[in-house]
C-alpha cells in the first residue's frame, strides 16, 4: 500500500497546507480560510479523497499515524464528511471518537461522573449503530446508562468495546468511507447534481469539549434570515450539550438578548461579540453568508465549523445581491450564483416552507406559485365565484379552450390529465396562475361535483391548496409567502443583462399578458397565439358563423365583423410594446375547436345561428378528425380556408398604420404556424403580399413587414433552407417539434410520462426540458440549413421550452437570436441566459492564447 505514507493523504489544516477542495473537499478548505483569519479553530486534519477511497477499499491508514491525531487532541476528536460540494451531503458526523475506559476515567476526575457517563454512552451507541451496524432498537434512548449500553454491544458482538483509540478512529473512518459508496448516499447526492463516482474528503478534528464550568455549551449564529435574505442574527445555544441531560444543568439559551428568557449574549457577552465579529469576518473572506457552529467552554470559543446558509430561493437572491452590493463578490459572480429558476418563486405567492402541509395528491408541476380558493368543477362556476368575489380552484379532467374565461376567473388549476405542453399548463403559465396537471391519482365526478383522493372526498366549495411550484395538492388553506419583486430581484436581473448574448421575448396573447412582458422587461413579442382573441363573449359567434358559412362570400361577411376586433387586438399590443418587436401567428388550431361539444351546446348555437339542429350536429361531425393536431390546422387551413389569414392580415397592417400614426414605425412580423413544405410558405405569402399592398393603396401609408415561419414539423426542420429563402425568420415550435419528432400526443403524455421518466426511458419529460439529441438535432440542423442558404436570417425558438433554463443554454449554442416564453418565465430566462452566456465567455477566454507583449 503506497498512498498511506503519502504525505497529503492526511494533512494537517495550518494556513500554508495544500488544502484543495476537490481532494479534500469544502468543508476542509473553508476551514482552511477560517484557520487563515486567526479565528480559534481546533486543530484539524483533512483525509484526502483518494485516501477515502482506499479506506473504502479496506486499505487503512497507517496505524501510528492515526494514533497520534487522537494524542495530541488529549483523547477525543469527531469526524466529519467533506464533499467537494456541501450539497451532496455526506455520512453523519462522529462525536468523541477515542473515548475509552482510561479517558473515561479521567473525564469523571476532571468533569463529573454524569458528563463523562453521557460522552462515554454517546459513542458507545453511535459506533454500535454506525460502525458495528447493530440495531438502533437496542440502545432506547439513555435507558439502562453507560453499562447497559456496553453490556448490549458486548452481548451482540462477543467482544469488549474497543478500548484502541487508534482503532476506533480506523473504524468510523472505514465506515463513513463505504457509506459514501452506498446506493442510498449515491442516489441521493446524484439527485443534487453530483457526478456518481463523486469525491468524499473527511475532516478529523480535535473535540472541543461543551462540558464543565462557567458558560459552556455549544451552539449555531447566522447572520441572515434563511426565509426572507433579510440580515437578523439568529442561532441556538444549548448550555452543557455534550455532557449533563436537562435537569442536571443542561440550559438552552436565546442567542441574543430576549424578553421571554436569559440570553447567551447576556451571560457572555465577550464572547458574544467575538462570535459576532468572527461572523462578519468570515461573510467577507468565504464571500458567503455562513452559518457557524461554536463551542464554549468555561467562556473559551471555539469554531468548529462553518457552512452555507441554507436559504430559500427569496433568500438567495437577497443574499447574493448584498454580497455583489457589499463589493464582497462581483455582479457577474452574483448572477452566477443564483439558480434561475429560484426566481419564478419570488413572482408568486409560495406556500411558506415552514408551515404544516396536508398533501393529498401530486401531479406535474405545470405553472408555479401557490394559491388557495374553493373547488369547482366548471369554467361558469369559476366565473360565477370570481362575480361573487370568492376565489374558486378549476379542477377538471383537462380542460379545453372554451374552459379559459373559466382559468382566468380562477386563482388555481388543477387537472387529472395533460402534461408539461397541454393547454391547462401553457395558458396557466401564460397567465401566471399556479396549476397542476396530470395528477393521475384523483379521481373526478363532475356530475356528483366531488374530487375523491387516496379515500378521501372532496366537494364543490371546500377548500384546496395548489402548490404548482411543488406539483402538491394540499387540503384547505395553507400559509404563504409573499411574491418578492423587490430591489434585489431587478438588481440581479439588470446585471444579468448586461451578459447576455440572446434576447428574450415573451409569449402573449392579450394586452395584460404585453404588460406582464413588459413588466419583465422581455425584448419584444416572440409568440402571439391569435386563436384565443376568438374565444372572447363577443367574438365566439361571429368565429362559429364564419365556420358554418358555406360559401367564401358569406364566409367573408362573418370575418368582416371578426376585423375591427383583431385590429384593435393587434393595435393595442403594438402601443403596449412601443416599438419593440411584435410577432404574430396566423390562426393555427382546428377549427372543430370552437364549436361546441355537447348537446346543450349545440341545441344554442342552432338556436343563434337559426338552423336546425340537425345541421349543426352534421356540421360538427363533419368538422371532427381522428387526429385533429395532424389536421386540418394551421397553414393548411390558411390555404385551404384563406380568408381567414386574409382578414388576419388586414387587420395586423391597419393595426400597424394606425399604431405608426401614433408613435414610431411599426414593423409587424407574421408567422406561419406548421408549415412542412416550400410553396406553404409561397402561397400565404403571395396572398399576404396583396394584402399589404392593398392596404398601403387604401391608407397611402407605407410599411414593412416580416414573414416568418414555424417550423415545428421534422419536414421544416430538414428543409430550412429552402423554407428559409422565403422567410425573414423562422421559429421553432419546440412544442410540436416535439410531439412530432417522437410521434408523442402533448395532451396525453402525462399519463405516462412519470413511470417513463423513473424507468429512464426518457431522462427527462422532453415537453419540459428539450431533447437535445433528437429535438435538438432537428434545431441544430434547421439552423444550420438556413443560415446556409440565407447567412442573415433570424432563428428563434418559442415553443415553452423558451423558459427552460437547460433548454436555453442549448438554444444559445445553437445559435438562435432569440428565445420566447411565457411572460413569467422572461426573468427566469433572462438569468439563465446570462449565465450561459457567461460560462461561454469564461471557455473562450480560457481558448484563447494570452496576447503576446
Ligand atoms: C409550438 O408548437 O411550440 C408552439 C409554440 O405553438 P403551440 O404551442 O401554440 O402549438
Ligand atoms: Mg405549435
Amino acid at each position: 500500500m503506497t498512498f498511506l505514507t503519502q504525505s497529503d493523504a492526511i494533512l494537517e489544516i495550518t494556513p500554508a497546507a495544500a488544502v484543495h477542495t476537490a481532494q479534500h473537499g469544502w468543508r476542509a478548505k473553508c476551514l482552511q480560510r477560517l484557520v487563515r483569519m486567526d479565528l480559534p479553530v481546533p486543530t484539524s486534519f483533512a483525509i484526502s479523497a483518494d485516501a477515502v477511497r482506499a479506506i473504502a477499499a479496506g486499505q487503512m491508514p497507517d496505524r501510528s499515524r492515526l494514533a497520534s491525531m487522537i494524542e495530541r487532541a488529549d483523547g477525543l476528536v469527531s469526524v466529519r464528511p467533506s464533499a467537494a460540494n456541501p450539497a451532496w451531503g455526506g455520512p453523519g458526523t462522529v462525536l468523541n471518537v477515542g473515548i475509552n475506559h482510561d479517558r473515561h476515567a479521567r473525564l469523571v476526575a476532571s468533569h463529573g461522573r454524569a458528563a463523562a457517563d453521557a460522552l462515554y454512552m454517546g459513542f458507545v451507541q453511535s459506533y454500535a449503530i454506525h460502525v458495528a451496524r447493530l440495531d438502533p432498537d437496542m440502545f432506547p434512548d439513555s435507558e439502562g446508562g453507560l453499562e447497559a449500553s456496553l453490556r448490549a454491544y458486548e452481548h451482540e458482538t462477543d467482544e469488549e468495546f474497543p478500548q484502541d483509540p487508534a482503532r476506533q478512529l480506523a473504524e468510523v473512518l472505514r465506515s463513513m468511507a463505504r457509506a459514501w459508496d452506498g446506493p442510498t448516499a449515491r442516489l441521493l447526492r446524484q439527485a443534487k447534481g453530483a457526478p456518481a463516482q463523486a469525491p468524499l474528503g473527511l475532516v478529523v478534528q480535535d473535540m472541543a469539549l461543551a462540558i464543565g464550568p462557567g458558560v459552556t455549551g455549544s451552539g449555531s449564529i447566522q447572520f441572515i434570515d434563511s426565509i426572507t435574505g433579510i440580515p437578523r442574527l439568529t442561532g441556538r445555544f444549548r448550555g452543557q450539550t455534550q455532557g449533563r441531560s436537562k435537569g442536571e444543568g443542561a440550559e438552552t439559551l436565546y442567542l441574543t438578548r430576549d424578553p421571554r428568557g436569559p440570553s447567551f449574549e447576556e451571560a457572555a457577552p465577550e464572547v458574544f461579540a467575538d462570535l459576532v465579529r468572527f461572523g462578519v469576518a468570515a461573510r467577507e473572506r468565504l464571500r458567503e453568508e455562513m452559518q457557524i457552529e461554536f463551542v464554549v467552554s468555561d467562556s473559551r470559543l471555539s469554531i468548529i465549523d462553518a457552512t452555507r446558509v441554507s436559504r430559500s430561493s427569496r433568500a438567495s437572491v437577497r443574499i447574493a445581491t448584498a454580497l455583489a452590493r457589499d463589493g464582497i463578490i462581483p455582479p457577474e459572480e452574483a448572477v452566477m450564483r443564483v439558480e434561475p429558476r429560484a426566481l419564478s418563486d419570488l413572482l408568486h405567492h409560495q406556500v411558506d416552507p415552514r408551515a404544516p402541509r396536508d398533501i393529498i395528491a401530486r401531479g406535474i408541476n405545470a405553472s408555479p406559485g401557490a394559491a388557495t380558493g374553493r373547488i369547482v368543477f366548471t369554467a361558469t362556476a369559476a366565473q360565477e365565484a370570481e362575480a361573487r368575489g370568492e376565489r374558486s380552484v378549476l379542477v377538471r379532467r383537462e380542460t379545453v379552450p372554451e374552459d379559459i374565461r373559466g382559468m382566468h376567473a380562477a386563482v388555481a388549476v388543477l387537472t387529472e390529465r395533460g402534461g408539461m405542453t397541454s393547454h391547462a399548463a401553457v395558458i396557466a403559465r401564460g397567465i401566471g396562475l399556479p396549476c397542476i396537471v396530470g395528477a393521475s391519482g384523483i379521481s373526478i365526478d363532475a356530475r356528483a361535483r366531488t374530487l375523491t383522493v387516496g379515500g378521501r372526498v372532496f366537494h364543490a366549495g371546500d377548500e384546496l391548496t395548489i402548490d404548482g411550484t411543488s406539483g402538491e395538492v394540499l387540503a384547505g388553506a395553507a400559509e404563504m409567502l409573499e411574491p418578492a419583486l423587490d430591489n434585489s430581484f431587478s438588481q440581479l436581473l439588470d446585471w444579468a443583462d448586461q451578459h447576455c448574448r440572446i434576447r428574450i421575448r415573451a409569449n402573449a396573447d392579450t394586452p395584460e399578458d404585453a404588460r406582464t412582458a413588459r413588466m419583465f422587461k422581455a425584448q419584444g413579442i416572440g409568440l402571439c397565439r391569435t386563436e384565443h382573441m376568438f374565444f372572447d363573449e363577443e367574438r365566439l359567434p361571429a368565429m362559429r358563423e364564419m365556420i358554418f358559412a358555406d360559401k367564401p362570400e358569406d364566409r367573408r361577411l362573418s370575418l368582416e365583423r371578426l376585423l375591427p376586433m383583431q385590429r384593435s387586438d393587434f393595435a393595442k399590443l403594438f402601443e403596449i410594446m412601443a416599438g419593440l418587436p411584435v410577432t404574430i401567428r396566423l390562426f393555427d388550431p382546428p377549427l372543430h375547436e370552437f364549436l361546441p361539444h355537447d348537446r346543450e351546446g349545440m341545441r344554442e348555437l342552432a338556436e343563434s345561428l337559426d338552423l336546425p339542429l340537425s345541421d349543426v350536429t352534421r356540421r360538427v361531425e363533419a368538422l371532427s378528425e381522428f387526429n385533429p393536431m395532424l389536421g386540418m390546422r394551421g397553414v393548411r387551413l390558411g390555404i385551404t380556408v384563406p380568408e381567414i389569414y386574409d382578414m388576419q392580415a388586414r387587420a395586423i397592417f391597419e393595426a400597424t398604420v394606425l399604431a405608426s400614426e401614433n408613435g414610431d414605425p411599426v414593423v409587424p412580423e407574421i408567422m406561419i404556424p406548421l408549415v412542412s413544405a416550400r410553396r406553404e410558405v409561397e402561397l400565404v405569402k403571395n396572398r399576404i403580399d396583396a394584402v399589404a399592398a392593398a392596404v398601403r393603396n387604401e391608407s397611402r401609408k407605407d410599411f414593412t413587414y416580416r414573414l416568418g415561419v414555424m417550423v415545428e414539423t421534422p419536414r421544416a426542420a430538414l428543409r430550412a433552407g429552402e423554407i428559409a429563402e422565403h422567410a425573414a425568420f423562422l421559429s421553432f415550435g419546440t412544442n410540436d417539434l416535439t410531439q412530432m419528432t417522437y410521434g408523442l400526443s402533448r395532451d396525453d403524455a402525462g399519463r405516462f410520462m412519470g413511470t417513463y421518466v423513473s424507468q429512464g426511458v426518457y431522462a427527462e419529460d422532453p415537453f419540459h426540458i428539450l431533447d437535445r439529441d433528437g429535438v435538438g438535432e432537428l434545431v441544430a440542423i434547421g439552423t444550420e440549413r438556413a443560415r446556409s442558404h440565407k447567412p442573415g436570417i433570424t432563428i428563434s425558438v418559442c415553443g415553452e421550452h423558451g423558459g427552460n433554463p437547460e433548454s436555453i443554454a442549448f438554444c444559445l449554442r445553437a445559435g438562435v437570436n432569440y428565445v420566447s416564453c411565457s411572460p413569467f418565465r422572461v426573468p427566469v430566462a433572462r438569468l439563465a441566459a446570462a449565465q450561459e452566456s457567461i460560462l461561454m465567455q469564461r471557455e473562450s477566454a480560457q481558448m484563447t492564447p494570452p496576447a503576446q507583449s
